[in-house]
């Protein structure tokens, strides 16, 4: 039992109060040594704990400021410890070290020594000399060691300063344990808080993004209505759907796909103030709560903002991709409720969407009938994809000079069992939408192909049939192959199936021109649709590798009247024209349209004016007028091949800008610009419409001249009309390969001052009646172009 001095006690209650006083770690240990230097009469205390590999490390020290700055966070070791117990003495339970008698073992020990003088009297305070008390805590083990050294008096410790050190350490160890209990404690219910937060965060927040989910986005939307109530301002919701997203993932992939919506997760917190909340609510769909807004105007604004920043391109996964948003806008009424006013936003954003998509709308009660309608709809588009509610209905495409069907459009037909026969119109937006849209994209493809296999020939050629291919169609890898297994399964040739491309975004030059490369590859004509209503540009004919150009009726249905229309339909046709590709004008629906598309070198039609699609390819009404309208277009097809002409800086470019005008303006299928050297070397310069087969066979070739009609009509410079059942022996072999047959041909000498430069050889599958006209016709182009080669520098011999 250790006794306590009386003149102690008090000394040590008000200690051990002090101790107590907090449950802090720090401020505790602080205190233990403080207390020692303060009330025990030692200058200095040393605080060790034991570390978690059994070390003691100085955690706090009182007494002069540099012997404390020295010591804090000096480390002994389990060992070193061992070493002062071993040469140590018990006093009760502390241990004193005698300097007097130690020897230079410890010295290697880290310890503070004193600069004082050595007293020769025995119980006077050494220099070396230490008195250490170890701290146990409430299991026993031990915490740690409390070292005094200094004391006041010079002297060393008696029993009673001993007894008062020891008591003192026992409640100072308790204090430690308490405050380290507690603050472990403590930092559990952190580390546990900590949990809790990030649980509640990530039940609240979109994973991928970050942004608030649906729910915590309409609990705050839910506060927003209610503070707007309150101060009278206004609340918007703004629904946001990434355009054609599917597509961006369909074809870059899910982690592009990924990436491409965080980076507008981003986006859109940057454009948001402080009072606003993005969420992100599932796919690539996004809502915003605006809030404190002075008005409609404020949240169009922001809007249109998005629209605009998201349409520079976006570094995603090493890709740059264009992103464009449509948004849905809703206000809040004093009586709206949140998930009402989403509601509303998304009606919204269906109608901006279906309004062509990279736009705002704002909600009105219109809206909501009609969002309910889409509901329904899209239910029903389930149970008619499964049956057999979806029909095709044929639309002719003919040539203008003649009227007669060339092809077929098949276009989509959904027999409603209440509403009657549908137009894409009333259902594309939802089927494109809806998983069903490959299966009756597929049904498309087949039924069509099926249908156009049974087709007759009409004088000689059977009709093409011209599919619509749906934008995400179009990005699926494997499309090329899909289309050989309804070719393959159906029978009908390659050449009679065009594809239809629509221009409603911006293709990606790597993936979407490959794949239509692959279609062309097989034999299937491409058709780029709607042109001059999409992204695709004039520079835009040139990249995709298309074989016709269907010109969107907007520019058609203004043709007799508006002077740009005529223009833009005549640039198309031009650049058309240099390129190789076909032009067909949609959508005319007037004698006068006709006749003005004719004058400006189209050759191909489709329109109300020829034919309404309907279940089975019709007839098309008999031809009508031809003669006139032909012999009209004659001047200004020679005014037009003036002008070109006026650019041509080389033989070939001449050559190949007369054949195309004579093809195009006498309607012929094909044609050849041909050179006849002094040995009678028949040299073709240039070519449309016909084989390759046929084509190399008279790139150079010696001939017989007499028995050739072409070479003799060139040597003589007289034009020669070759009626059908001439013009295959006229012909040399392989010149039919393509299976389709020359039937009629004119060949038209290209005069120069002196000499014959060359002839105009065109060829029609359908044989035309008008020969005198295009005879003088032919000769007025070749004689243009007879003037235009003469000046230039020698061409090929
Ligand atoms: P489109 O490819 O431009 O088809 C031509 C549309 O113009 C057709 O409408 C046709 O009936 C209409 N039309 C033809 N001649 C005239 C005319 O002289 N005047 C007027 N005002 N209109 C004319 P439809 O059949 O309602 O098809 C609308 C659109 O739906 C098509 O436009 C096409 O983009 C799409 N579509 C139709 N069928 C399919 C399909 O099977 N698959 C895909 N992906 N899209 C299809
Ligand atoms: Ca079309
Ligand atoms: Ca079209």
């Amino acid at each position: 039992m250790v006794s306590v001095p009386v003149y102690s006690a008090a000394l040590l209650s008000d200690v051990v109060q002090r101790l107590g006083a907090s449950l802090d770690l720090r401020h505790t240990l602080e205190e233990v040594t403080q207390a020692v230097v303060d009330r025990l009469g030692f200058g200095l205390a040393v605080l060790n704990l034991v570390t978690d590999d059994g070390d003691l490390e100085v955690v706090t020290v009182a007494g002069p400021d540099d012997v404390r700055m020295d010591l804090v966070g000096q480390v002994q070791t389990a060992e070193a410890w061992a070493q002062v117990l071993a040469v140590s003495q018990q006093r009760g339970r502390l241990r004193f070290l005698d300097g007097r008698t130690i020897d230079e073992a410890v010295s290697d020990v880290a310890f503070y020594v004193p600069d004082i003088d050595v007293d020769p009297r025995p119980d006077t305070w050494h220099p070396l000399d230490a008195l250490f008390a170890p701290l146990y805590g409430g299991d026993g083990a031990l915490i740690g060691v409390l070292s005094v050294d200094l004391p006041h008096d010079g002297m060393r410790p008696d029993p009673d300063d001993c007894a008062l050190l020891e008591v003192f350490a026992v409640q100072a160890a308790l204090a430690i344990d308490h405050a380290r209990l507690y603050s472990e404690l403590q930092e559990s219910l952190e580390e546990q808080q900590r949990v809790q937060a990030e649980l509640r965060h990530r039940a609240l927040h979109d994973p991928l993004t970050g942004l608030a989910n649906r729910e915590l986005l309409l609990d705050r939307l839910d506060q927003a209505l209610g503070r707007a109530r309150r101060d009278g301002r206004v609340v918007a919701v703004l629904f946001l759907d990434v355009d054609h997203f599917k597509l961006v993932n369909d074809s870059l992939g899910h982690g592009v796909g990924d990436e491409l919506l965080i980076a507008l997760a981003a986006l859109l917190s940057e454009h948001l103030r402080e009072v606003d909340t993005a969420g992100r609510l599932g796919g690539d769909e996004f809502a915003l709560v605006l809030e404190e807004l002075s008005g409609p105007a404020e949240a169009i604004a922001v809007a249109e903002r998005l629209i605009v920043a998201v349409r520079e391109p976006l570094q995603v996964g090493g890709e740059e991709v264009r992103a464009s948003l449509s948004i849905g806008i809703a206000l809040a009424s004093p009586s709206a409720t949140p998930s009402g006013l989403l509601a509303d936003a998304d009606a919204a954003l269906y109608r901006a969407k279906a309004a062509g998509r990279g736009r705002w709308e704002v909600f009105d009660t219109e809206m909501r009938s009609a969002a309910l309608a889409q509901l329904a709809l899209r239910r029903e588009l389930v149970v008619a994809a499964a049956g057999e509610e979806f029909r095709l209905h044929y639309q002719p495409i003919v040539d203008l000079r003649t009227r007669q069907a060339l092809g077929y459009e098949a276009l989509l037909r959904w027999q409603h069992p209440t509403r009657g026969l549908l137009a894409p119109a009333a259902f594309l937006d939802v089927l494109q939408d809806s998983h069903s849209d490959s299966d009756v994209a597929e049904w498309v493809l087949g039924r069509a192909c099926a249908d156009a296999a049974t087709w007759p020939a009409v004088r000689g050629r059977p009709p093409f049939v011209s599919v619509n291919l749906s934008p995400r169609q179009l990005s699926r890898p494997d499309l090329a192959r899909r289309v050989a297994g309804v070719l393959a399964r159906s029978g009908l040739p390659p050449e009679r199936l065009w594809v239809e491309i629509t221009e409603d975004r911006p293709l990606d030059p790597r993936h979407d021109i490959a794949d239509v490369q692959r279609l062309r590859d097989l034999g299937v004509h491409v058709a780029l649709d709607d042109f001059g209503t999409g992204y695709a540009g004039l520079t835009y004919l040139q990249r995709l590798p298309a074989d016709t150009v269907k010109i969107d009726r907007v520019f058609v249905s203004q043709v007799e009247h508006d002077p740009v229309s005529r223009g833009i339909i005549g640039a198309v046709v031009d650049l058309a024209a240099v390129l190789g590709l076909h032009v067909v004008a949609e959508g005319v629906e007037t004698e006068e349209q006709a006749a003005v598309l004719l004058e400006l070198g189209i050759l191909c039609a489709q329109g109300h004016l020829f034919g309404q699609p309907a279940p089975l390819p019709s007839a098309g009404p008999v031809p009508v007028v031809v003669t006139a309208v032909l012999a009209d277009s004659f001047p200004s097809e020679l005014r037009r091949l003036q002008a070109a002409l006026a650019a041509a800086t080389d033989v070939q470019q001449v050559a190949e800008l007369a054949l195309q005008a004579a093809c195009r303006s006498v309607g012929a299928d094909g044609g050849a610009f041909v050179v006849v050297g002094a040995d009678d070397v028949v040299q073709t310069l240039c070519s449309v419409g016909w084989s390759r087969r046929y084509v190399e066979q008279h790139r150079t070739f010696g001939m017989g001249a007499d028995d050739l009609l072409l070479v003799r009509a060139m040597r003589e410079g007289r034009g020669v009309w070759v009626e059908q059942s001439q013009a295959a022996s006229f012909l040399p072999e392989g010149a039919h390969t393509d299976g389709r047959a020359v039937l009629a041909l004119a060949c038209t000498p290209v005069p120069g001052r002196e000499r014959v430069l060359g002839g105009l050889v065109v060829s029609w599958t359908d044989p035309v009646e008008l020969a005198p006209a295009l005879r003088e016709h032919l000769e007025a182009l070749s004689q243009l172009a007879g003037s235009r080669l003469d000046g230039l520098p020698a061409g090929p011999s």
